[in-house]
């Protein structure tokens, strides 16, 4: 017993954890596991980026930083709010964090204070509702429906607000389910939060993985009364290839920011000088390498999603961002295959990983024990791999 606090034994650990650590595990053994749980793009980072992160190091530029990050970085983040997602914002809205996920957090702790709940819809990315438990709040999960993409159902949002709700978290492009949200739904949840008083946190950081030339909106964009109470979050790993670089940032209102500037002073102080400015190459520099690697994104989530629906068992609708797939495997449950029964998502995990050396991330992960998650973030022909042994299986 090593009485550890309440919180940290509050938070559960990864369900992914276990198969991917033993998908690496039959990797190194030399079997030949084709993955398909990645959480990251499988390109490098684009060379202008690289190169300004080993410029700013040569230059002697290792110093820390203003906490909320340097200057230019914020002034670039301000234009990119500006021209691609039409939000006005200074330099006290911006704050810059070790990646979108420390950019939530610091949110949460802003803004939540002991049993506020915050809103959140399932299937959800797995760490909103630890990071939720660990700023004091009590996550609310929100059951979304497939047939209705995955999206909240406006009346169902509007049931489960109580006089402790703080914040509704919004994440489109989704993950792990893809869903893009459009203007009218947005305005539909902007105003449950304007006539409630309740934050939204966007998290943005799919934006630019985005197909079938859909267009994202932020929330922020639609009026001034709903900007106050949005924070955007959004970040460089996805989009330019850089998760190890570890830097995402918010836009939000002065106070909020002061309040987040305030946590990460005295937590984490600034984030990655080199990072920073490698992540403003990014930003303002050429973009050709950014629209490649989505072009790549989207051609590959075609072909999975007519391969996943001529699997016998499988369904999967097409995802409208990010680069996962739900594949729904109601059909499946209950069955026999190979001798096992197949009685849970982790369940199927654990067949395809035994039988066919495939790695998935069960659905429970993200509370939807209804399907399993395929990223498309590896090469072509890892895919088509990957899917022949799955539909080899389940023939
Ligand atoms: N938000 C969502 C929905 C994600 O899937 C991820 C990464 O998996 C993040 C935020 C965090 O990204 P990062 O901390 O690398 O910026």
């Amino acid at each position: 017993d090593f009485k550890l606090s309440e919180k940290a034994l509050s938070i559960s650990p990864s369900v992914t954890l276990e198969i991917t650590a033993k998908a690496k595990e039959m990797k190194q053994r030399g079997i030949e596991v084709i993955s398909f749980g990645a959480g990251e793009p499988d390109f490098d980072t684009p060379k202008n980026i690289q190169e300004a992160g080993i410029k700013t190091i040569k230059e002697g530029n290792t110093r820390y930083t203003a906490s909320a990050g340097v200057l230019e970085l914020r002034e670039a983040i301000c234009q990119k709010l500006k021209k691609d997602n039409n939000i006005e914002y200074t330099l006290q809205n911006i704050i810059v964090s070790n990646g979108a996920k420390h950019s939530i957090f610091n949110a949460l702790t802003a803004i939540l204070n002991q049993g506020d709940e915050v809103i959140i819809p399932v299937p959800y990315w797995v760490s909103y509702p630890e990071m939720v438990k660990l700023a004091g709040g009590k996550p609310i999960f929100l059951e979304t429906k497939e047939e209705e993409g995955f999206k909240y159902n406006v009346e169902e949002l509007k049931k489960s607000i109580t006089d402790k709700t703080k914040a509704i978290i919004i994440n489109s492009p989704s993950n792990p389910t893809g869903a893009v949200y459009d203007r009218e739904e947005l305005e539909q949840i902007a105003k449950i939060a304007i006539d409630n008083n309740i934050f939204i946190i966007s998290d943005e950081i799919y934006e630019k993985l985005i197909y079938d030339g859909k267009k994202h909106i932020s929330i922020a964009s639609l009026n001034k009364e709903i900007k106050d109470l949005t924070i955007v979050i959004n970040g460089m790993s996805k989009a330019y290839a850089m998760t190890g670089w570890r830097i995402g940032f918010a836009a939000a209102h002065a106070e909020i920011i002061k309040a987040m500037t305030n946590i990460q002073s005295h937590t984490t102080s600034n984030p990655c000088t080199i990072s920073q400015y490698a992540s403003l190459e990014g930003l303002k520099g050429e973009q050709k390498d950014i629209e490649y690697m989505r072009n790549k994104f989207e051609e590959r989530r075609n072909y999975m999603v007519d391969r996943i629906n001529a699997i016998n068992g499988l369904t999967c609708r097409k995802p409208s961002g990010a680069f996962y797939v739900m594949a729904n495997i109601v059909q499946i449950k209950g069955k026999e295959i190979k001798g096992k029964k197949i009685n849970s998502s982790l369940d199927f995990a654990n067949l395809l990983l035994n039988d066919i050396n495939v790695a998935v991330v069960p659905g429970i992960a993200f509370g939807a024990d209804d399907y399993i998650r395929l990223s498309y973030a590896t090469s072509m022909e890892n895919i088509m791999e990957g899917l022949n042994r799955i539909e080899a299986l389940l023939k």
